[in-house]
């Protein structure tokens, strides 16, 4: 792995080499331009660069250092003056020139060799569509060092130009638009690509291959060009992205007040990644194929609205993170929360329809399991290794953090944050930017308090529980305590203080009114200013928007949850309150079992997603015997419900309602052991796999899945078989699913030897070790399957969007839940688990849930038991 220095005459690797840096390049010699010329042939495994950087030394040098992953350098000069090469270590190389440097500008120039990966998806890699070979890039966060010697790290902005060669029957692509294709011998041409704004070198990207282009329209103040590029062939996969980017890129604008920052937007297919589902190049936006593309007969309603998400959450960063972007890592949440909060306000605004803030929630919560840990990471962690920047990637920094953004706009009211933004992206045009000059440009739109508040949120772990009071004396009022939330179980310290921002709803003689206090003290008192008597209903989380855990005083709490006075998204708040609570020990199991039975009626889908998972995280607490129970209480609960669903479409329901049988159907069929509906699925598969066709295709997944749940040995082999035959990756990525959810220990073992003993892309297949993990029937095997073949797992392992497979491993023990399981976990990954970037990290957070599942197993499955019993 290590840069090698194979290089002629000039390479003088002497015995006093000097130490290379160990993360971060010295800010005293600084890149000014690029102009990078790559040779690019598909289907072959090296490609060779040559590269201008022109620097500007603030001091006297004779060694520069630079970013090169495995890279071979033939030839380097500095002001066209040969230079040795240092060889440094895996990140960087060192070039040493034979006198000292004067300050000033000077320009290196490197001819060099790179590996094209078949296997991962970081660098310069391959993608197949069928046998034919493309070209495609991944450099976020620090992988363009693959591709270029160059300094790589986001606070070196500068305009980048781009040369290709390639075969004259492929096209090339890069972030800007070419300005001149000439022939060269030998069958190829040279494409040069006209110089990028200044850019950092992680937002680099080109792609090569035989590839159709479809015209997606214009968007924007500008009339931006916007095209859908697929594998040849695929362009009538297209459909969906053709209709819909130009009409988000024209969203975006809008809520931004700045045009599109760039000259165009590619959006493109690549086959398969690993480590990201889409990465927000400039002007060539990257996607996951299934993500992008489906044939439009076979595409169902979620893949529509993933790729809407996603695709908003990309354009956005061409604004947050492409015209303005962070330093250092540190601040990766000012690129990823705000995208994924842009995306989420653009999505709710456009298709208020599809009742998208629920689903928002949904990531809210989620990453409040993440930030329940000791071992969380902060919104704004310290960078001090590569692998503090692999880990930046996670639900903190992207679901925390673009919760609290939007808890402060609650609190700042969206129009004045909205200038606020403008005012920073304006400020900060094609410039770097850090955490306070965001912060200070919201606070300048009159909110003083905001830096110091929000920064409670990005500098320290975990999140508050909040207790709620009325006190109705003669002035209504609320009283407040504040702590941290911690699970049962949990060696965390309680005694932390957040500045939240309490914003609640409640209501007067007068109607609603909403009222927002500063908590910034472990316990506070605040007169409810319109309210002139006590108020009947108050919802202490107005709209869902504030990233705390309520508990009610129980008189509120019984009202709010027999009247209809709170709204969708506080009701579904109210139930995640409720199951926290108990997680944290605060109140009773049957408390929450009820209020989810009740929950289960919610109009709202997504209100009834949150029940069916508070339900059936119970069931890996439950005594064998009690089965039989808790799938009555399914039936009883969720039901009628399914049945009136069933496996098929009807004509003319609404979008939601095909969400609605997809989630509720497969979970009546295999948790309520329902065989009528469980001998209907079967069936489906059975024709399905056969014909592909007599499943609505929102519910092949479902139904694929519900069929293994319940299949045998033959419907295994069948899967598998069909599975080979099978070129459409939205086809494959169905059955691929379902093969994880068979029952059978040992056709569960045969599903995840996949991984090893067969043809597929293990960037396709490893989603074969996590399919187990959620059945109390398997959820062993995966680590058992790790254990017994780790030597030959690791010889699959792909790395890619700045992940190591490797470090993700640990995942597999998660199902743990005793002293023994947890020793064996320690024993097999303590030092496993390290080897990898950002290994370390998620073994903590497994060995810690672990212990938490311990804890809640002992505090729990009694009031579990006792329970079911009766149902
Ligand atoms: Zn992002």
């Amino acid at each position: 792995m290590r840069s090698a220095c194979l290089v002629f005459a000039l390479c003088a690797c002497t015995a006093f080499a000097a130490e290379a840096p160990k993360l971060r390049l010295p800010d005293d010699i600084r890149p000014t331009r690029y102009a990078a010329d790559l040779t690019l042939i598909p289907g072959e495994k090296a490609f060779s660069g040559a590269i201008d950087i022109d620097v500007e030394l603030v001091k006297p040098a004779s060694l520069i250092w630079l970013n090169a992953t495995e890279l071979t350098i033939h030839q380097a000069t500095i002001a066209s003056q040969p230079v040795a090469i240092e060889p440094g270590n895996d990140d960087f190389i060192g070039l040493r020139a034979s006198k000292a440097l004067a300050p000033g500008p000077a320009r290196i120039h490197i001819v060099y060799q790179g590996k094209i990966s078949e296997k991962s998806s970081a660098g310069i890699f391959q993608g197949l569509d069928g046998k034919e070979p493309y070209l495609f890039t991944q450099f976020e966060s620090i992988d363009a060092r693959r591709a270029f010697p160059c300094f790589d790290q986001p606070d070196f902005k500068t305009p980048w130009q781009i040369t290709l060669h390639v075969r004259k029957e492929h096209s090339a692509i890069a972030n800007t638009a070419p300005v001149s294709e000439t022939d060269e011998p030998n069958g190829m041409k040279k494409v040069v690509f006209g110089p990028t704004r200044p850019l950092s070198s992680y937002l680099i990207a080109v792609a090569v291959g035989p590839f159709d282009f479809v015209d997606a329209g214009k968007a924007g103040k500008n009339r931006i060009p916007v095209r859908i590029v697929t594998p040849k062939g695929k362009a009538s996969q297209a459909k969906y992205a053709a209709e819909v980017t130009a009409t988000l890129i024209d969203r975006l604008e809008n809520y931004f007040g700045i045009p599109f920052p760039f000259e165009k937007c590619d959006n493109v297919a690549i086959p398969l990644t690993f480590g990201f589902g889409a990465m927000e190049n400039v002007g060539l936006v990257t996607y996951a194929q299934n993500l992008i593309l489906s044939d439009p007969a076979i595409d169902t309603e979620q893949r529509q609205r993933t790729y809407a998400s996603v695709a908003a959450h990309e354009l956005a960063h061409q604004w947050f993170g492409d015209l303005v972007t962070l330093a250092w890592w540190d601040d990766t949440w000012l690129n990823e929360a705000f995208a994924t909060w842009t995306s989420a306000k653009i999505i709710a605004e456009w298709k208020p329809e599809w009742h998208s803030r629920l689903g928002d929630l949904n990531g809210k919560f989620g990453a409040m399991g993440e930030d329940s840990l000791v071992a969380a990471r902060k919104i704004r962690q310290p960078i001090e290794s590569k692998d503090d920047i692999s880990n930046a990637f996670d639900g903190i920094t992207y679901q925390k953090g673009a919760s609290v953004i939007r808890m402060f706009e609650s609190w700042v009211g969206e129009k004045r944050f909205q200038a606020g933004v403008t005012a920073y992206l304006k400020r900060y045009s094609y410039k770097n930017a850090r955490v306070n000059d965001f912060l200070d440009a919201i606070a300048a739109t009159g909110q003083p308090q905001l830096t110091r508040a929000f920064s409670t949120y990005l500098e320290q772990p975990g999140f508050p529980l909040i207790t709620v009071n009325l006190n109705c004396g003669a002035a209504p009022a609320l009283s407040l305590t504040q702590k941290r939330y911690l699970p049962v179980g949990s060696a965390g310290n309680a005694r932390q203080v957040w500045q939240t921002p309490v914003c609640v709803r409640y209501q007067t003689a007068n109607g609603d009114r909403k009222e927002c206090f500063l908590l910034d003290k472990p316990a506070a008192e605040f007169r409810l200013t319109h309210a002139t008597s006590c108020p009947a209903n108050l919802s202490a989380n107005a709209d869902a928007a504030g990233n705390y855990i309520t508990r009610y005083d129980s008189a509120l709490l019984a009202k709010l949850l027999e009247g209809n006075y709170l709204n969708a998204a506080e009701r579904m708040t109210t139930l995640n309150d409720l199951t926290s609570l108990l997680n944290a020990g605060e109140i009773q199991q049957g408390e929450v079992l009820t209020a989810a039975a009740a929950f289960a009626k919610d109009p709202e889908r997504q209100i009834v997603g949150l029940a069916q998972g508070a339900v059936g995280e119970t069931r890996r607490f439950l005594p064998a015997g009690l089965l039989p129970n808790y799938a009555r209480f399914v039936q009883k609960t969720f039901g009628t419900r399914a049945h009136q669903l069933g496996w098929s479409a009807k004509s003319a329901e609404n979008s939601d309602t095909a969400l609605e049988r997809a989630a509720i159907v497969p979970f009546v069929a295999t948790r309520g052991e329902d065989a009528t509906l469980g001998d209907e699925a079967r069936r489906l598969a059975a024709e399905w796999l056969k014909t592909r066709k007599g499943v609505d295709a929102n519910m092949v997944n479902p139904v694929l899945t519900a069929a293994a749940y319940f299949g045998d040995r033959a419907l295994f082999d069948t899967m598998t078989a069909e599975l080979k035959k099978t070129t459409d990756r939205q086809q494959r990525s169905r059955i691929l699913g379902a093969l994880g959810a068979f029952r059978d220990p040992a056709i569960a073992r045969a599903g995840m030897d996949l991984v090893i003993h067969s043809e597929i892309d293990a960037r396709e297949s490893l989603s074969l070790l996590v399919g187990p993990l959620g059945q109390r029937e398997t959820e062993k095997l995966p680590f058992e399957f790790v254990k017994a073949n780790y030597d030959e797992l690791l010889k699959h392992l792909p790395v890619g969007g700045g992940f190591e497979a490797g470090s993700m491993l640990p995942y597999v023990g998660g199902s743990s839940c005793d002293e023994a399981s947890r020793q064996e976990f320690v024993g097999f990954f303590e030092e496993r688990a390290r080897k990898f970037t950002g290994g370390q990290h998620t073994y903590d957070q497994v060995l810690e849930s672990i212990r938490l599942c311990e804890a809640q197993k002992s505090a729990r499955a009694a009031d579990i038991a006792a329970f079911f019993a009766k149902q």
